[in-house]
C-alpha cells in the first residue's frame, strides 16, 4: 500500500454510535484509495467527566466518583449494543475491564486523598481507550479489518504528565513499528489519541485536545500522504465561530499560520499539531464530519497571503500580566534573559512578552495559574536588584486575555498595526500591552479579559474577515464588477484584456472582471471570470440573448443582488462599473459604496435622476472613503468632468458651461448642413452605433438634458429643472425603429427649411446645452457659422467653460464625444484613476 492517510475524529465526531457509523462511512470511502490509520478522541465530554470523577475522588466523594464511572460505562456499552447488535464479546469484555480499572483507580485516589499527575493521566487516557474499541467495531461492521490500538503501548514521551513531549526520532521509530505492519497487512489501526507512554512505562497525556497532535505524530512517523482532522465545524474559521457568528472558513493556511492560531487559542487545532508534519510538508485538512462535503481548511507549506494580510483572529483567556518595572533596568544587558531563564526553570511558559522602548519595564503574560509562582520566581531572581531599587516592583494584574491577529501577509503590508489600533481605539477597547514577532506573522495584544469577545469582533470586521475567502492569491488584484454587457460593456471587456500588460506595468495590478450582469442576471467568479466565460457571455449578448440563459448564471433583475453576492467575498480593490442604462443602479451604487467598493459609471440615470439620490451617493462615497467617478457620462472619453473638477478643486467658480454634448445630434446637425435628410442621417447614426440603444433618447434631447443636469450638479450650481426642446417628443421612446423612421420622414421637409433659414443668415443649427446658475437650457439653436460651436463638425463634442478665472477666453474641451470605443475608453480611464489611488 503506497498511499497512507491518517484520519482523526474529535470528541463530538465520535459522540454516539450513530456518529461512529457515519465516521465508518467516511473511512470506508477513503479506504478505497489509500491505507487508513484512524486516531480517535474520547466520546464527547468523556474526558471532562473523567476529570470530574478524579476530583470527586480526591475530595473523598467515592460515591460521586463511582457514579460518574458507572455512567460512562453505561454510555459505552449502550453504544456497543447499537453498533454490534449481534455482540462483540471481546469488546464488551475490554470495556468492562477498563471500567473496572477506572473504579480501582478512583478508589485508590479516594484512599490516598491525593491525585498525582501520573494517576490523573492514567485515568484520563481511559476515555480514548474506550472510544477506539467502539469505533473499531463500527469499522468492522463496514467490512474493514479494524484493530484497536492503545498509544500508551508505543508512543514514547517524556514524563511530563499532563503535557508530555513525544521523544522525537525514538517515538517515530516505535510508532512506525507499531502501525506500519498493520497497514501492510491491510488492516485499519484505530489508535487512541491524546496519550502516550512515559520512560517508566506509565501512561502519559499530551495536553487537552492532544488527539490532533497524536494524528500528526503518527503521520510524520509513517510519512503519511495526508492528515484529516474531522471535527464539528467546517474548518478553521477566521475567528471562533461562537464568538463571531460572521466568521468564515479559511480555505488555506500555512503551517506557521495554523501553529500561531492554535497557540493563541484557536481550539480547533491542538497547539503542537503542526510540528510533526511541517518538515515533510504533509498536508493537514480540517473537515466537518457532520458536513463531509465541505472542503474544509487545508494547512500546508504554501504561502498565500492574498490581498488580505490577516487571515484569522484568535484569543486566549485566563491570563495574567506580570510587569517588572524600574528605571534601573535601562541599558543593563541580560535582564530579559534572566527573566526567561528563571521562568523556564520552573516550567512556566510565557504567552507574550513586551518591553517598553525606554527599557524601564518588561511585561509578561502568563496563564493565571502560573502568575503567583512566576511572580515569586521573579522576586527571588531579582532580590538584589529590588533591594538596590534598580527594579522598583513586580506587579501582577489578573483578568487579562490575549488577542492575536495572524497572517503571513502582514510582513509585506504596511499599516496593519495602525489598523489594529485605530479599530480598537474607535471601539474604546484599551490595549494593555502589544507584541509583534519578528516574523511579522502575528500581532498579539493583551486586553482586559472581559473585553476579549468585543476585541475579536472588532478586529475581525476591521480586516474584512466576515467576507468569504476566495482562495485566490491576489494581493495585486483590481476586481471589477461590470453592470451591463451591451456594446460598451463588451468593448470594455476587450479593452481590459488588451490593456492587461499596461495595467500591470503601470500600476502593478491585475485587472480581473469578477462579475458581469445584464438586466436578467449575473455571472460571478470571485477569482476572476475566465477569458472563455467572458467570451461566451459577449457572444451570447451580441446574439441578443440574455446572460441568465448561460450556465452558472444567477437570474435576477436587481443589480444590487450581484453587488451583494460579489462583496460577500474578500475582493481586492473592488470597483463596480456601470455601463448599462438601467434605472435601478443608485441602490446598487449605494450598497457598493457602503461596503467598501469604488464605483465608475457611464450610466447617466443614477446621477441625473432624483436629486436626493445623487446627493446621498456622493455623501456616502465621502463618508466611506470611496471613489465615485463618472467621466464617461458626459463627452464619453473627453476630460469634461475632469476639467470641471480641476477648476473647482483649484477654487474657481463655474459661471457657464455651454456646448454640444451629443455626438449623435452633432453628427445629425452636420449631416443636415450638407443637405442630407433627417431620416437618412438618423438611420446612418444608428448603424454606426452613435446612438443610445433607443435613438429617441438622443433625438428627444433627454440624454443631453441628463448630461447637462450632471454637469450642473457636479459644478455645485443651484438645482434647476432643464428647459428642454427636443427634435422629437420624448414619448416616442420605445417605438420600433421602422416606425420611428417613418415618423422622421414626415419631418424631413420642415427640418430642411430650418437649416436653410439659418444658412441664409450665416448661421448653422446646433443642439446646444447651456448650464448656468440661473438655469439649464437644452435644445436646437442657431449659432454663427464662425463661432466655436458653429465650426464643430461630425460627432465631435465641444464644451466651453466660462469661469471666474476663464472669463475672457473660455476653456474649451473638444474632440470625439460619442462611439462605443471612446466611451469604453472613458470608463477605462476612470478605472485606472481608481487603480492609481488604490495602489
Ligand atoms: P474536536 O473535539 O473535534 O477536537 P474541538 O472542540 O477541540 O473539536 O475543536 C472544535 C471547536 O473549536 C469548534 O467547535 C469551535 O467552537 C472551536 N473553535 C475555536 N476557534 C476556532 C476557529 N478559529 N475555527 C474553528 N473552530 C474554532
Ligand atoms: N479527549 C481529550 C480532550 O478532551 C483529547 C482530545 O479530544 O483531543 O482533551
Ligand atoms: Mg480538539
Amino acid at each position: 500500500m503506497s498511499r497512507v492517510e491518517v484520519h482523526k475524529f474529535g470528541g463530538t465526531s465520535v459522540g454516539s454510535a450513530e456518529r461512529m457509523q457515519q465516521d465508518a462511512d467516511i473511512i470506508s470511502a477513503a479506504a478505497k484509495d489509500a491505507g487508513i490509520c484512524v486516531v480517535a478522541s474520547a466520546m464527547s465530554k468523556v474526558t471532562d467527566s473523567l476529570i470530574d470523577a478524579a476530583y470527586a475522588a480526591v475530595d473523598g466523594d467515592r460515591r460521586g466518583a463511582l457514579q460518574g464511572i458507572a455512567a460512562l460505562a453505561t454510555r459505552h456499552t449502550e453504544a456497543l449494543a447499537i453498533l454490534a447488535p449481534g455482540g462483540e464479546d471481546q469488546v464488551a469484555a475490554r470495556l468492562s475491564h477498563i471500567a473496572d480499572e477506572l473504579r480501582e483507580l478512583v478508589g485508590a485516589v479516594v484512599l490516598l486523598g491525593e491525585l498525582t499527575p501520573r494517576t490523573r493521566d492514567r485515568i484520563l487516557a481511559c476515555g480514548e481507550k474506550m472510544s477506539i474499541q467502539l469505533l473499531a467495531v463500527a469499522l468492522r461492521e463496514r467490512g474493514l479489518d479494524a484493530v484497536a490500538l492503545d498509544a500508551d503501548t508505543f508512543l514514547e514521551t517524556d514524563d511530563q504528565f499532563g503535557e508530555a513531549n513525544p521523544l522525537g526520532v525514538v517515538a517515530d521509530r516505535t510508532i512506525a513499528a507499531a502501525i506500519q505492519p498493520l497497514l501492510e497487512a491491510g488492516k485499519v489501526p484505530v489508535v487512541t489519541g491524546f496519550c502516550g507512554i512515559g520512560p517508566d512505562g506509565a501512561t502519559t497525556t499530551l495536553g487537552r485536545g492532544g488527539s490532533d497532535y497524536t494524528a500528526t505524530l503518527i503521520a510524520g512517523a509513517i510519512s503519511a500522504a495526508e492528515v484529516t482532522i474531522w471535527t464539528d465545524v467546517d474548518g478553521v474559521f477566521s475567528a471562533d465561530p461562537r464568538v463571531e457568528p460572521s466568521a468564515r472558513v479559511v480555505q488555506q493556511l500555512n503551517y506557521r499560520e495554523a501553529a500561531e492560531l492554535s497557540y493563541y487559542g484557536a481550539k480547533v487545532l491542538h497547539q503542537r499539531t503542526m510540528i510533526p508534519v511541517t518538515q515533510q510538508g504533509i498536508p493537514v485538512r480540517t473537515r466537518n464530519s457532520f458536513n463531509p462535503s465541505a472542503p474544509g481548511t487545508l494547512v500546508d507549506r504554501r504561502y498565500t497571503p492574498g490581498s488580505h494580510p490577516v487571515k484569522a483572529i484568535s484569543a486566549v483567556h485566563g491570563q495574567s500580566m506580570v510587569s517588572i518595572e524600574g528605571k534601573g533596568m535601562a541599558g543593563v544587558p541580560g535582564v530579559a534573559a534572566r527573566v526567561f531563564k528563571c521562568l523556564a526553570r520552573r516550567q512556566i511558559s510565557v504567552t507574550m512578552i513586551s518591553q517598553s522602548s525606554s527599557e524601564s519595564s518588561i511585561t509578561l503574560v502568563v496563564p493565571s495559574a502560573d502568575s503567583a509562582p512566576a511572580a515569586a520566581a521573579l522576586k527571588a531572581e531579582f532580590r538584589t536588584d529590588l533591594s538596590h531599587g534598580d527594579i522598583e516592583e513586580i506587579v501582577v494584574s489578573p483578568g487579562v486575555g490575549l488577542v492575536a491577529c495572524v497572517g503571513l501577509g502582514m510582513a509585506h503590508m504596511p499599516g496593519v498595526a495602525g489598523k489594529v489600533f485605530s479599530a480598537l481605539g474607535q471601539a474604546r477597547l484599551n490595549v494593555l500591552a502589544i507584541a509583534q514577532g519578528s516574523s511579522e506573522l502575528n500581532i498579539s495584544l493583551a486586553i482586559s479579559e472581559d473585553q476579549i469577545p468585543e476585541a475579536v469582533r472588532t478586529l475581525h470586521h476591521a480586516f474584512d474577515l466576515h467576507r468569504q475567502d476566495t482562495g485566490a492569491d491576489a494581493p495585486d488584484g483590481l476586481d471589477i464588477m461590470l453592470l451591463g454587457c451591451g456594446k460598451i460593456g463588451r468593448a470594455l471587456i476587450s479593452q481590459l484584456q488588451a490593456q492587461q500588460d499596461h495595467i500591470r506595468a503601470r500600476f502593478g495590478l491585475q485587472a480581473r472582471v469578477i462579475a458581469l450582469a445584464d438586466r436578467t442576471g449575473y455571472l460571478l467568479d470571485p477569482t476572476g471570470l475566465s477569458p472563455d466565460r467572458l467570451e461566451e457571455a459577449s457572444t451570447q449578448k451580441a446574439a441578443g440573448q440574455p446572460l441568465s440563459a448561460l450556465s452558472g448564471a444567477v437570474p435576477t433583475e436587481d443589480p444590487a443582488h450581484m453587488v451583494e453576492a460579489a462583496l460577500g467575498y474578500r475582493l481586492s480593490r473592488p470597483v463596480l462599473v456601470d455601463v448599462s442604462d438601467a434605472d435601478v443602479s443608485p441602490e446598487a451604487f449605494l450598497s457598493a459604496l457602503q461596503r467598501g467598493c469604488d464605483v465608475v459609471t457611464a450610466n447617466k440615470k443614477p446621477l441625473a435622476g432624483d436629486l436626493a439620490k445623487f446627493e446621498k451617493l456622493y455623501a456616502t462615497a465621502a463618508s466611506s472613503g470611496r471613489i465615485l467617478r463618472a467621466e464617461a457620462t458626459v463627452g464619453a472619453g473627453l476630460p469634461v468632468v475632469d476639467t470641471l473638477e480641476m477648476l473647482l478643486a483649484t477654487g474657481d467658480t463655474l459661471q457657464k458651461a455651454e456646448g454640444c454634448l451629443s455626438g449623435t445630434l452633432g453628427y445629425l446637425m452636420s449631416a443636415l448642413e450638407t443637405g442630407t435628410k433627417l431620416s437618412e442621417a438618423v438611420r446612418t447614426a444608428v448603424d454606426l452605433g452613435y446612438t443610445e440603444p433607443d435613438p429617441v433618447a438622443d433625438l428627444s434631447g433627454v440624454d443631453v438634458a441628463r448630461k447637462a443636469t450632471i454637469l450642473s450638479r457636479l459644478a455645485d450650481l443651484p438645482p434647476m429643472e432643464v428647459q428642454l426642446t427636443g427634435l422629437v417628443p420624448e414619448d416616442w421612446s420605445g417605438l420600433p425603429l421602422d416606425d420611428l423612421y417613418t415618423r422622421l420622414e414626415a419631418m424631413d421637409a420642415d427640418m430642411n427649411d430650418k437649416v436653410s433659414a439659418a444658412a441664409a443668415s450665416g448661421e448653422v443649427l446646433r443642439f446646444v446645452a447651456r448650464v448656468e446658475a440661473t438655469g439649464i437650457v437644452v435644445g436646437p439653436a442657431s449659432v454663427p457659422k464662425d463661432s466655436p460651436l458653429g465650426g464643430l463638425q461630425g460627432s465631435d463634442n465641444m464644451i466651453v467653460f466660462t469661469s471666474d478665472r476663464y472669463q475672457d477666453r473660455p476653456l474649451v474641451v473638444s474632440g470625439p464625444g460619442a462611439g462605443i470605443d471612446v466611451t469604453a475608453m472613458g470608463v477605462l480611464g476612470d478605472i485606472l484613476r481608481i487603480a492609481a489611488e488604490r495602489t
